[in-house]
């Protein structure tokens, strides 16, 4: 018998980015809520209120959210990382960002930045295999 395993998952989009991540994460809606959420503010409120997940929110991005999360992968809490950054519009928050990109590296999370990495994320056997 396999045993289930409950990934935590972070979750940010840049403005430009969130209709893709939330039409994502519908699409996703019934292996995302088997697992624990955390999400910058207004990403997470979009995925609270439009698809209806349990999520955990941080601040928003450009008020620390992403220097919040950074925090949490050091300290081991964040297994995945779907981040849809804007590659297209400065952020006025960019150290925050390159800060949370940078460390996702230092500590060898897996990290989509945009939909077709994070489907083959989602879908890896590894995704759900017991640790
Ligand atoms: P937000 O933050 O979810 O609060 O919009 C995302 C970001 O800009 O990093």
């Amino acid at each position: 018998m396999t045993r289930a395993t409950h990934r935590n998952i972070a979750l940010v989009a840049h403005d430009n980015k969130k209709d893709d991540l939330i039409e994502w994460a519908q699409f996703n809606r019934g292996t995302l809520s088997r697992h624990n959420l955390v999400a910058t503010g207004t990403t997470g409120r979009l995925l609270q209120e439009q698809v209806g997940l349990d999520v955990k929110r941080l601040h928003s991005g450009p008020l620390g959210g992403d220097m919040q999360l950074g925090a949490m992968i050091s300290e081991g809490k964040v297994d995945f990382l779907v981040f849809f950054w804007d590659p297209l519009e400065p952020q006025p928050h960019d150290p925050d960002v390159r800060a949370l990109l940078r460390i996702a590296v230092v500590y060898n999370t897996p990290t989509a930045s945009n939909r077709a990495t994070a489907d083959f994320l989602i879908s890896s056997p590894l995704f759900g295999a017991d640790e």
